[in-house]
């Protein structure tokens, strides 16, 4: 049997606040892009709810402060007594005449812990730019999520958890994230529980149904779901009885 090279694939992962983002540096491509460096757009949301896709990273560096990254662990590494260990890298090996080549892929979140996230995926030879990749296309897919208190059991008015359950779907991984109450915390797999950090919720209940060791399925599930947070039309009156806030907290 091959002996596999030892890499240096585990990494310790955690929330990192993204480098300052000098915008003098920054050369902007698109209309939109043009008109937030000019300062014609002020506010992350004018985009968002236009429904206009974001081209540039730098949009979202711009607009949006506290911007944090972290990365999902989507592979598992090999080894003796069976590797197991999680890392955010998960490799492929595509064989070619001058051996195997790997490529890596790694899965980055962005968010700023107050009603926005973003998910992206990077594929690269390398692991450095794979991870630049994933980061940049995570901010590429920002998104504003509803926050509230949809628990029967608190009824606080303040959006520490959702305001309704939501349900996500990706492939065969399937999750229902639910409301629940202050001080239960995140009662989500891990990798959906770095995703609901990174958004600004502290309190849910959830469930998974379906395959949910394929990690990318399952977080791209848990994506889905938040997306729902804010496209389900809400009737007013539940806006102010579930303490609803879209995007940023409104003190701020
Ligand atoms: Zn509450």
């Amino acid at each position: 049997m091959k002996k596999r090279k030892k890499g240096s694939r585990d990494e310790i992962t955690g929330i990192s606040k993204e480098k300052e983002f000098d915008p003098g540096t920054w050369q902007p491509k698109t209309e939109i892009g043009m008109k937030v460096k000019a300062g014609e757009i002020t506010d992350l949301d004018t985009i968002l709810d236009s429904g206009k896709r974001i081209m540039e990273p730098q949009i979202v560096d711009m607009l949006l402060k506290g911007l944090q990254v972290d990365f999902l662990e989507i592979g598992q590494s090999k080894g003796k007594f069976g590797g197991g260990k999680r890392t955010i890298w998960r490799t492929t090996q595509k064989k070619t005449k001058e051996g195997n080549k790997p490529k890596f892929t790694a899965m980055a979140i962005v968010g700023n812990k107050d009603g926005y996230i973003g998910i992206g995926m990077g594929k690269a030879k390398e692991t450095m730019p794979a991870k630049e990749k994933a980061i940049r296309q995570a901010k590429l897919n920002i998104i504003k999520i509803k926050r509230g208190c949809g628990s029967w059991a608190c009824n606080c008015r303040e959006p520490h958890s959702l305001p309704f359950a939501v349900r996500g779907k990706n492939g065969s991984s399937d999750i229902t994230i639910m409301p629940a109450p202050k001080g239960t915390g995140l009662c989500a797999e891990s990798e959906c529980r770095k995703m609901l950090a990174i958004a600004g919720v502290k309190d849910v209940y959830s469930q998974t149904k379906g395959q949910t060791v394929t990690r990318v399925n399952l977080t791209l599930a848990c994506y889905k779901a938040l997306q729902h947070t804010a496209q389900m039309k809400v009737k007013h009156d539940y806006i102010a009885k579930a303490g609803i806030v879209a995007g940023r907290k409104a003190a701020q």
